[in-house]
């Protein structure tokens, strides 16, 4: 498909930035977001849902299953027949793979394609995108995720995005878990976080935490990555409710649901995921 026209819903921290590199890079475009939104580019901002009905390629970009699931019961009714719906949220693989069978009986193609990266990801077009779909889906896609990404990963069928997803990011905040107790003992011990921050990204102990979040966002105290805590306590409870489903043993992926869902019921929606740093050191 060259040049489809798109329309894109949730324009929040990630959503924003991806829908300008698509309108810069001179798709037809139209965007819709629930809250207020100030225009984007060349991009035609639809008032409500159903203006962005008309298009090829419906992308949504959403904060989790049940505000896709919504928006895509209102919505697909008015969608013509081979449309191809892209959910770049991070959303509950089996909640996908139920919804993607729905909306086939309409004659509606959905394809699962979260992102990791961040917000500066986003803007810089450098996102990991990782697909679930039928592979002649996906390449039709390419050309359109290769805007918003440098690694697009096919990783199976409809939902094995969202669950890779899942999992990467129980990956990612388990690391950041006890990248931030490290730094907190050392300190208790009289190591400054700088200094054993420091060790660990010159040591086996460095990680995504340690190379881009702990100076960045923590140690400075912006706790600015654009990356809501309670969003990352979501895709962890995804990732052991996928290890339930599965009936796979997840202790210590348990353990870190636990103390994110803890914190993150403690917290606004706002507040970033780096702040666990200050948070994790003061359990209630
Ligand atoms: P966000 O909260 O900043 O944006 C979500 C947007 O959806 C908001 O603008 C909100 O107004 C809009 N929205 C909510 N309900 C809606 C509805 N019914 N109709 C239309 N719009 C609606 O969240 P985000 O950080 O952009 O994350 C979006 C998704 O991407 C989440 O699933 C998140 O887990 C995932 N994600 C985020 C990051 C990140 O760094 N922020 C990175 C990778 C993946």
């Amino acid at each position: 498909m060259s040049r489809p026209r798109i329309g894109f819903v949730g324009l929040g921290q990630m959503g924003r930035p991806m829908a300008t590199r698509l309108a810069e890079a001179g798709y037809p475009l139209t965007v819709f977001d629930a809250a207020p939104f100030a225009p984007i580019g060349s991009a035609t901002s639809a008032t409500a849902l159903e203006g962005v009905a008309g298009v090829d390629v419906l992308i949504l970009m959403l904060p989790n299953s049940a505000v896709v699931t919504g928006v895509l019961d209102e919505l697909a009714p008015r969608l013509s027949p081979g449309t191809l719906v892209v959910d770049m949220s991070s959303s509950e693989p089996l909640q996908t793979r139920a919804l993607a069978a729905r909306l086939s009986e309409r004659g509606l193609r959905f394809v699962d394609a979260p992102v990791s990266g961040g917000v500066r990801g986003a803007i810089a077009g450098s996102l990991a995108v990782m697909a679930g779909g039928d592979p002649g889906d996906l390449d039709e896609l390419r050309p359109l995720l290769g805007v918003l990404g440098k690694k697009i990963l096919e990783v199976g069928p409809v939902g094995s995005g969202h669950a890779a997803k899942a999992l990467n990011n129980l990956v990612s905040a388990a690391t950041m878990s006890v990248t931030v107790e490290a730094l907190q003992l050392g300190a208790a011990f009289g190591i400054a976080p700088e200094t054993m921050n420091a060790v660990l990204n010159s040591s086996s102990g460095r990680s995504n935490t340690s190379e881009n979040k702990v100076t960045q966002f923590m140690l400075d105290g912006s706790f600015a990555s654009g990356f809501a805590l309670q969003l990352m306590a979501k895709d962890i409870r995804i990732a052991v409710d996928l290890a339930r489903s599965l009936d796979r043993p997840a202790e210590i992926s348990d353990r870190v649901a636990e103390q994110w869902s803890r914190i993150a019921a403690e917290v606004t929606p706002k507040t970033d995921h780096t702040q666990m740093y200050d948070l994790i050191g003061d359990p209630k």
